[in-house]
């Protein structure tokens, strides 16, 4: 019996040892997959955000066919466009609660650490991409709505007051605003000396956006800045204009450089196409013949991609513009 005993205990002793390595082992490995785990989600927040700094360039079309400006571009040296639209935080913000939620079972029953990395490949956010036309009404615009339509895509249009008041375009404003597209404001004039220097930016805008109510009945809100808000609205007073008008801004995540690449569709495509990065992307464009040739590819792109188009809509207004300014 007692030798019985002793091998039990020499067993339990031995079992014992070996319980102790495991648990030794486990600690240790857990500790690295918490370390890794860490270093790897904050390495990835930065990131993208970091890709947007570079993004926001002001190269705006200068001008449409029927309108020479004589306008010269801000300079590209502008420190301005430094922090970069809300979606990036709402991008990051969604994987956070969802992380904490899983982990925070995970507990229960497996240690959290083997948890940290999967939902990020788990969570599949929705991936939605805003195509946006600026300077419209043009001769081009009832074709970009054949082609919209022959996609099932709605856009949203950003019009200019001086070819909103052609009669003979307004036919195909008030179609655009039928099919379901956005038609918010670009200005009257388009000329940066007027909208920024002189102040015109508000006054001007509200007047575009009268005219759209005019000729389609819809009461818009949203207008793009002519050159993109920075450097223009730097200005806090001017963006409290707006605020208090009641206007909303949009700039843009991708710059498509079209109206610099006539003749070129293919190079508005790859720009396009090497641009797109995150899960919300707008696009700016405009309404140019090379656009209108590269549209059907850059819209099947997206659709490749897994996106789908979104319009936009005053009453889900979301913020996007290079000033991070969120009262617009
Ligand atoms: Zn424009």
């Amino acid at each position: 019996m007692n030798t019985l005993h002793q091998q039990v205990g020499k067993k339990r002793r031995k079992l014992k040892k070996r319980y102790f390595l495991l648990l030794l082992i486990l600690l240790v490995l857990s500790g690295t997959v918490l370390f890794v785990g860490t270093s790897y989600s904050f390495r990835e927040v930065p990131s993208p955000s970091d890709q947007l700094v570079t993004k926001p360039e002001i190269t705006e079309t200068p001008a449409s066919n029927d309108q020479p400006e004589t306008f010269t571009p801000p300079e590209e040296s502008s420190p301005e466009p430094e922090v970069f639209p809300t979606i990036e935080s709402d991008g990051t913000e969604t994987p956070t609660d969802e992380q904490t939620e899983i982990s925070s079972e995970g507990q229960t029953e497996m240690p959290m650490e083997e948890n940290s990395e999967q939902p990020v490949e788990e969570k599949e956010p929705e991936k939605v991409v805003y195509i946006t036309f600026d300077d419209g009404p043009s001769k081009w615009t009832e074709q970009f709505l054949d082609v919209l339509d022959a996609h099932d895509v709605k856009a949203t249009f950003f019009m200019q007051g001086s070819n909103l008041k052609k009669e003979h375009l307004q036919e195909s404003v008030k179609r655009a605003a039928k099919d379901g597209h956005y038609i918010g404001g670009h200005s009257m004039t388009h000329n940066y000396q007027a909208l920024y220097s002189n102040q015109q930016f508000v006054p001007e805008m509200l007047e575009s956006l009268d005219l759209i109510h005019e000729i389609t009945g819809t009461t818009p809100r949203l207008v793009r800045p002519p050159y993109g808000s920075a450097p223009g609205l730097n200005g806090e007073q001017i963006r409290k204009q707006l605020a208090d008008a009641n206007i909303k801004i949009w700039d843009w995540t991708i710059d498509s450089h079209d109206w610099e690449l006539p003749g070129n569709p293919s190079q508005i495509i790859q720009n396009i196409k090497q641009d797109t990065t995150s899960d919300k992307e707008v696009v700016l464009m405009h309404e140019k013949s090379q656009t209108l040739e590269a549209l059907p590819d850059i819209l099947n792109f997206f659709k490749d991609q897994g996106y789908i188009f979104g319009v936009y809509n005053d009453a889900s207004h979301f913020v996007m513009n290079f000033q991070n300014d969120a009262a617009l």
